[in-house]
Order: structure tokens, then sequence, then C-alpha cells
């Protein structure tokens, strides 16, 4: 293990999804994903980069929220996207809400 080089944790917050039914932008427009990320810092729900519309990232790009967390059930790993450095498990600081998706 390393330590933690990433200096991103103090943008996050304890935050329930806001749309914990799937990606926001798809919901809207009718599209699909495939596996979904939670935004660690407003609780946007976005879809990964195997989905066609990559909307988490794009989240990111739009609002330089820097973390995200799986929102697929059973797992537990973080992303920093300016760090670009993996979590995993994520340390959560009391993110419990992410235990249940
Ligand atoms: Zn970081
Ligand atoms: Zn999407
Ligand atoms: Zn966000």
């Amino acid at each position: 293990m390393t330590m933690n080089q990433c200096k991103h944790f103090d943008q996050i917050h304890p935050t329930e999804p806001r749309t914990p039914t799937g990606c926001e932008e798809c919901l809207k427009t009718g599209g699909q994903w495939v596996h979904l990320r939670l935004c660690l810092s407003c609780g946007h729900v976005g879809c990964c980069d195997n989905s066609p519309s990559k909307h988490a990232t794009a989240h990111f790009h739009g609002t330089h929220h820097p973390i995200i967390h799986s929102f697929e059930p059973g797992e537990d790993w973080g992303w920093c996207y300016v760090d670009q450095q993996f979590f995993e498990p994520m340390p959560t600081f009391g993110l419990e809400t992410l235990a249940h998706p």
C-alpha cells in the first residue's frame, strides 16, 4: 500500500445520491448505461466510461468535482480524477449511506 497522496478528500461530503435509480442524464434522455458512479461532492450519479455517454467523466469536466465512488452493489472503490488515483477500499469518512445503493 502506498500512502494516500490525494488532497481532495476535503472536497467530498456525506451526500445522498440524487438519482438512486440510475444515471441522471441518461434518465432524462432515455440513454443507457453500463455501470454507475457516484460523485462524492454533490451526489450526482453518472454512467461509467464503458457507457456510451460517459456522464460521470463529463460531470467531472463540467464541475471539477474530483472524487467518485462506485455505485455498483458490493463495490467499494473510489477514484480521484485529478490525481488519477484509485482507492480500494474507499475511505468513506462517515459516508455510510454508500453501503445502501
Ligand atoms: Zn485527489
Ligand atoms: Zn449517463
Ligand atoms: Zn458532483
